[in-house]
């Protein structure tokens, strides 16, 4: 199988085999597992995944493993064309989802630690202009 590179905002609900679609403004692209499963597989653009482009022709890496698929396919896309690696082992593909899960977990507890901080100083602020004014009144 041969793939190429569409840009499309959005990426359509049926999409075509072969075809890496490329939402750029939410930063995604989706694409049928090429094993034949029909598994929609979706990237992170660039944040997980980079896609350069010659022509119509799309290379992806790093590789894409499909985790969340029984067919637990890993690959390359370069040069349009698809370079398989050895599929995950189910519980290999468990570990990947943990791991990616876990990260998920961490960046959400960063977020809201981030959010803490700015509440507690919001506090902090509104205590300190209460007593400025208790002051004032006394
Ligand atoms: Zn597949």
């Amino acid at each position: 199988m041969r793939f190429v590179y569409e840009q499309a905002d959005p990426i359509p609900k049926v999409m075509k085999p072969g075809v890496v679609y490329h939402d750029t403004e939410f930063e995604l692209a989706e694409l049928l597992c090429p094993c034949g499963c029909r598994h929609r597989i979706t990237l992170l653009v660039p944040d997980g995944h980079r896609i350069s482009v010659h022509g119509t022709t799309p290379s992806i890496s790093p590789s894409i493993a499909v985790c969340d698929a029984p067919c637990g396919s890993h690959f390359f896309i370069r040069d349009g064309e698809v370079d398989w690696l050895p599929a995950f082992s189910p519980d290999h593909s468990a570990r990947v989802m943990e791991q990616q899960v876990a990260r998920h977990v961490a960046d959400n507890l960063r977020n809201m630690s981030r959010w803490e901080r700015l509440r507690r100083w919001v506090f902090r602020l509104w205590d300190r202009l209460s007593a400025y004014f208790r002051v004032g009144r006394d």
